[in-house]
């Protein structure tokens, strides 16, 4: 079984450490949901291994299989088994869904392989039925005045396309609303049999209402304080996040 193993992780922006010493493994299959509140370094983890230029790994590594993605471009990364939104353009006026993803799954495929259009149309038609997308939808121009649901229903598509191993769903920023937040745990649940494995970060309890976790770990200050199972999420929405950094204060 593939693993993503994430050791003593060290980011920073610019002069700015933000990441500071964040262990974290996740098996194929496993969904590790990362909480915690703004500014503590979530999406700054996600960027980072995406090899976002503007963020700089300063010590420790982020392994597939026990081979490091640090020195590899973000095209190898993807390569080697890893789905990372940010790698996309948001918007491609002109560049219809169908396509767009076609040359995506080229990109993958071995140099000088060439895909076979009638076999992609039918595997894109039949994720597409599994993830009940309407036939249109490819018609679309990528993202050109999407809704925020349309947006979350290309990117689970991408994702049922290019069958990673792991993928790192930001859901922060994003705003999403209760039926775009459908359209994630409709599709998240639907792939992780795959197996996937996911790396979802959220501030939403409720997306874990429709996506249970098997794991759910806390961020406070670039690192990760406390982990439990899908019960954490319940408590932290109880009881908010200051007790958890007041028991890792009494704990430094
Ligand atoms: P989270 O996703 O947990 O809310 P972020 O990773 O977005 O947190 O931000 C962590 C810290 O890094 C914050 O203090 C934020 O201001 C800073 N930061 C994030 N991105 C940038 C950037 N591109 N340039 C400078 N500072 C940044
Ligand atoms: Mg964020």
């Amino acid at each position: 079984m593939s693993q993503l193993e994430i050791k003593d992780l060290h980011i920073s922006i610019g002069e700015k450490s933000i990441v500071k010493g964040l262990n974290l493994t996740i098996k194929q299959g496993e969904v590790h949901a990362i909480m915690g509140p703004n500014g503590t370094g979530k999406s700054t983890l996600a960027k980072a291994i995406a090899g976002h230029p503007d963020y700089t790994i300063t010590g420790g590594d982020v392994l597939v299989d026990g081979k490091s993605i640090l020195g590899m471009e973000v095209d190898e990364r993807a390569r080697s088994g890893l789905f990372l939104a940010f790698q996309y353009p948001s918007e491609i006026p002109g560049v219809s869904i169908a396509n767009f993803l076609r040359a995506a799954v080229q990109a993958r495929m071995v140099e000088g392989e060439e895909l076979d259009a009638t076999g992609y149309y039918k595997r894109l038609y039949s994720k597409m039925d599994m993830l009940k997308i309407d036939r249109k939808f490819t018609s679309r121009a990528v993202n050109e005045g999407f809704s925020g649901g349309e947006k979350k229903r290309c990117e689970i598509l991408q994702m049922a396309m290019l069958e990673p191993k792991f993928a790192i769903m930001d859901e922060t920023d994003s705003g999403l609303d209760i039926d775009a937040l459908r359209i994630v745990a409709d599709g998240v649940n639907a792939l992780r049999a795959g197996p996937l494995g996911i790396m979802l970060i959220t501030h939403y309890q409720r997306l874990l209402d429709y996506i249970v976790p098997d794991f759910v770990h806390v961020m406070h200050d670039g690192q990760i304080v406390k982990s439990g199972d899908k019960n954490l999420a319940l408590e932290l929405e109880a009881k908010g996040y200051d007790w958890v950094k007041q028991e890792h204060a009494a704990k430094a």
